[in-house]
């Protein structure tokens, strides 16, 4: 009796795992269309000078909203390109258009890009991306490129190349979610990188957690001392606002600054805080 349960069990167990592949092989076909049929977006949050207030770059986030699946997040979309061996492409047609909305913005300010764990396995990746924004006409120093620990370390030979050839061109790079996953600060001494951005982890729970507050802190003194310079993710309101602030953390970027929004709303963004600036 319990064998045949047992049996029932594994036919449902690998009904699951099927019903589970049927569905990521669906969105990967309704991913590859809309890649085709050009549907896939680029938004723009902005990052911002804490000290004075004012906007000194946006981060690219990729955008998919599907006829029949609705929303779905980078957060999802963007592994499943990396697992099933498209993510060159889709990457590339995304720097382009941001790299193009950023021609848009005035000349001071930066584009940061992320980039996935899979392009940075390839030493090819650097030479392309930079054919990119060169066939674009972006300025490759107001490009900025976003890198997770997790992914330097799958190789960190060739992404040590990339990064290298990346910053000799003048794109500066920047070490991304810094604090969670496998943080090394021996990275952070081999690895040239640019600039640091907290988590928002730490930043949601700053004005409650006094631990969250310590980390933040010796973060920003450790990055001072290496001459690296410092964005806080995901500020939600005032109160962090002020508090990375007086720890001296030197950007934020977060929903309280403005959320992401297209080209569009960015360059009405722009024209607003222009006029705001004006009236002052
Ligand atoms: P990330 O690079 O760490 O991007 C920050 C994420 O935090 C974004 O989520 C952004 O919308 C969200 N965020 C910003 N401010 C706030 C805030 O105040 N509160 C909260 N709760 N969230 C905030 P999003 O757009 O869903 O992107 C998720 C992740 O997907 C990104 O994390 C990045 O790792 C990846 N991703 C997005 N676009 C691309 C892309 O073009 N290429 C690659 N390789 N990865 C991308
Ligand atoms: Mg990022
Ligand atoms: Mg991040
Ligand atoms: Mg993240």
């Amino acid at each position: 009796r319990s064998k045949r349960r047992g049996r029932g069990q594994i036919t449902v167990y690998s009904h699951e795992i099927a019903q589970e592949m049927k569905r990521a092989t669906q969105l990967e076909q309704a991913l590859r269309n809309a890649i085709i049929a050009d549907e896939i977006d680029v938004h723009f949050q902005p990052i911002v000078d804490l000290c004075t207030d004012s906007v000194v770059g946006f981060e690219a986030l990729a955008r998919w909203c599907d006829a029949d699946l609705g929303y779905v997040s980078p957060a999802l979309f963007v592994p499943l390109a990396e697992e099933r061996g498209f993510i060159d492409p889709l990457s590339e047609m995304l720097l382009h258009k941001a790299a193009q909305a950023a021609l848009c913005w005035p000349k001071e300010l930066f584009l940061s890009f992320n980039l996935s764990s899979a392009q940075l396995t390839d030493p090819t990746t650097s030479g392309r991306l930079l054919a990119i924004i060169n066939q674009v006409g972006l300025d490759p120093r107001r490009l900025e490129l976003e890198i997770t620990e997790t992914a330097v370390m799958a190789d960190a030979d060739v992404a040590q190349k990339i990064v290298t050839d990346l910053r000799a061109a003048g794109v500066r790079v920047s070490l991304d979610d810094f604090g969670t996953g496998q943080s090394s600060l021996g990275r952070l001494r081999d690895f040239s990188f640019d600039k640091v951005k907290i988590d928002r982890a730490f930043v949601s729970r700053i004005a409650a957690d006094r631990a969250s507050e310590h980390i933040v802190r010796a973060i920003v003194s450790m990055c001072e001392g290496l001459e690296l310079e410092v964005v806080a993710e995901g500020i939600e309101d005032f109160a962090e606002a002020v508090k990375l602030k007086a720890l001296g953390c030197g950007m934020g970027q977060g929903y309280f600054y403005g959320k992401p929004a297209d080209a569009v709303a960015t360059m009405r963004y722009l024209a607003g805080r222009h006029r705001a600036n004006a009236l002052l």
